[in-house]
């Protein structure tokens, strides 16, 4: 593995070259590193180095988009630096990596001093850990920060929307889920190594919950469905005849999967690209800004961090390409600064709109009829679908870690197809940009979730109605106006958008994962057709 921290590879030149060309000289980007009055000059001090570098290729963030990116880059010969702000969290039986729900610190959050999770009452020095928790007016939406991105504590959920709903939420894109089916789903599914929870784990004791969900879906005329997970089984079978301490087991996986068996972007995509030799990953890199320089060409404005979040180095690194992967929070945020601040110019009116929770909502289905019993084995591998739903939504189970003992309870996730309806502004006080998400937006969705299961026996109880908070934020860089069907940015060559950012709002009522990089797998297989060696 190529590991690049401190310093990394490709053309590093000195501040005094960089700064002599032309091709570093617009005022815009100078001043964000001289001028005054804005947050990175105020960060900027004599202790902290300004190194210079120039790249073919820069990928932003290092998730579903990114590893795919990364990897059908490599693969066409081009040298990439991927610039990701997290850390490598390398797992294996019996390993510590990642902190559990019963006893949460600050690996769990990313630089904040406290949980991420509403109604825990925790407190840490910050640290540079896995989840991120971006605060919106009416709408929190949670993303990964790590190497592998969300891959690294989502559950593994990977679901292909059918046809009509995938048109549902995407209608500019309907004409590409015919070749999408053909081959980009199914080399997402070859790559990641999904399968279905076999027979004999099923039958087992903490997997009551499952078989007790596939059950009452059933009788709320769900149509139960086993979930494709990326998971190498074996683990789950080390657990249960004591050879791993438990995880899968328990649902004890909200901040990664510390026995492995995880088949996620670092250990999939990532790790065939950087086995090519032409990738580098440069952790603990955040991008800060992204702007235009006179020639053209992309100039990327980052931060090196210690995992304490303090600033080590500033580099300006000058690019032919940029593919912005930080995901939908992350690349709307970068967008609309840019934009907002004039680091580029005529960026589309469309940055910044268009996004949605892909209704996602998590559920405490109290009283079903029957016992969940209190180890409740995951990932979350059974669901169901709602055929004739007047708006198409899916239920699926997802293991409560710590299920009450006494308590017939079974936590749920729902999602469906929403209006795009949340926006991002910029706030100059934060240097930031802010989402604004109205909460009606997904109401019709939620009480047709809820009905649903209700009608098998028992309560729902919306766990978000104090705190409303996604897993799967979408949109902000819509396709089909602020980027094409291929994720270029309309009217900006070299800067390419391919993360869960382009996708407005919801992806058909399933998951985002499997469709973020099937889509990522349709558009590279385009750009290098097309734009490798001509555009960069
Ligand atoms: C707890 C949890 C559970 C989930 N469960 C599921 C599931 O079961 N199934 C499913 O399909 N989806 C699930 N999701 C959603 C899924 O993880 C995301 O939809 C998916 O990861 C998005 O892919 P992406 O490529 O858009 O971005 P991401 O995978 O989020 O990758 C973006 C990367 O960019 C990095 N980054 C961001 N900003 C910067 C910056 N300024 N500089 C440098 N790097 C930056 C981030 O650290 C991150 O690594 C879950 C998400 C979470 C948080």
């Amino acid at each position: 593995m190529s590991e690049i921290s401190p310093a990394f590879g490709g053309s590093r030149v000195s501040r005094r070259q960089a700064l002599g060309a032309a091709a570093v000289g617009a005022a815009a980007v100078g001043g964000l590193l001289a001028g005054s009055g804005n947050a990175l000059a105020q960060v900027a001090s004599a202790a902290v180095r300004v190194t210079e570098q120039r790249e073919r290729a820069v990928v932003v963030g290092s998730g579903f988009g990114g590893g795919v990116s990364a990897l059908r880059l490599a693969q066409a010969g081009v040298s990439t630096l991927v610039l990701e702000r997290g850390l490598r969290w390398p797992t294996g039986p019996n390993a510590d990596t990642f902190c559990r729900f019963a006893n949460m610190d600050n690996r769990s959050a990313w630089l904040t001093d406290h949980s991420v999770v509403p109604g825990v009452d925790k407190t840490w020095t910050p640290y540079t850990g896995v989840i991120e928790a971006v605060e919106g007016n009416g709408m929190t939406a949670n993303c990964g920060a790590a190497v592998g991105g969300g891959s690294i504590m989502y559950h593994g959920m990977t679901l292909q929307p059918t046809k009509a709903n995938f048109a549902a939420s995407m209608p500019m894109a309907a004409n590409l889920y015919d070749e999408l089916n053909l081959w980009a789903y199914p080399r997402v599914a070859n790559m990641l190594g999904i399968s279905t929870i076999p027979d004999d784990i099923l039958k087992t004791d903490p997997y009551k919950s499952s078989r007790l969900f596939n059950d009452v879906a059933t009788k709320s005329g769900l149509k139960p469905f086993r979930v494709p997970l990326p998971i190498d089984w074996s683990f789950v079978r080390g657990e249960l005849d004591g050879r791993y301490a438990p995880t899968y087991t328990t649902s004890d996986i909200a901040f990664g999967v510390n026995n492995g068996g995880k088949h996620s972007i670092d250990v999939t995509y990532l790790a065939a690209a950087e086995a090519t030799g032409r990738v580098r990953v440069a952790t603990l890199h955040v991008v800060k800004d992204i702007a235009m320089d006179a020639n053209k060409r992309w100039v990327l404005l980052v931060d090196r961090i210690d995992t304490a979040g303090v600033v080590q180095e500033k580099i300006r690194i000058t690019a032919d390409a940029v593919f912005l992967n930080a995901g939908s929070p992350g690349t709307t945020r970068l967008l609309v600064k840019s934009r907002a601040k004039g680091l580029i110019p005529d960026l589309p009116d469309s940055i910044g709109t268009q996004w949605g929770n892909n209704g996602d909502r998590i559920y405490a289905w109290i009283g079903m009829n029957g016992d969940a019993g209190t180890q409740q084995g995951g990932p979350a591998c059974v669901g169901g679908a709602a055929p004739l739903s007047p708006i198409p939504l899916t239920i699926i189970h997802a293991g409560a870690p710590a299920a009450l003992e006494g308590v017939k309870l079974m936590t749920v996730v729902g999602f469906g197809v929403v209006p795009a309806a949340g926006t991002w502004a910029y706030d100059a006080t934060k240097d930031d940009a802010v989402l604004t998400w109205p909460l009606a937006a997904d109401a019709a969705l939620q009480t047709l979730i809820a009905a649903r299961a209700v009608a098998g026996g028992g309560v729902m109880v919306d766990t978000n109605t104090a705190a409303p908070s996604t897993w799967h934020s979408l949109g902000g860089v819509p396709m089909g106006s602020a980027v094409d069907m291929n994720g270029r940015v309309t009217g900006h060559k070299g800067l390419y958008v391919l993360d869960g950012s382009r996708i407005p709002g919801s992806t058909g009522a399933c998951n985002p994962s499997m469709t973020i990089a099937a889509l990522a797998e349709h558009s590279m297989s385009r750009i290098v057709a097309s734009d490798v060696g001509r555009v960069f």
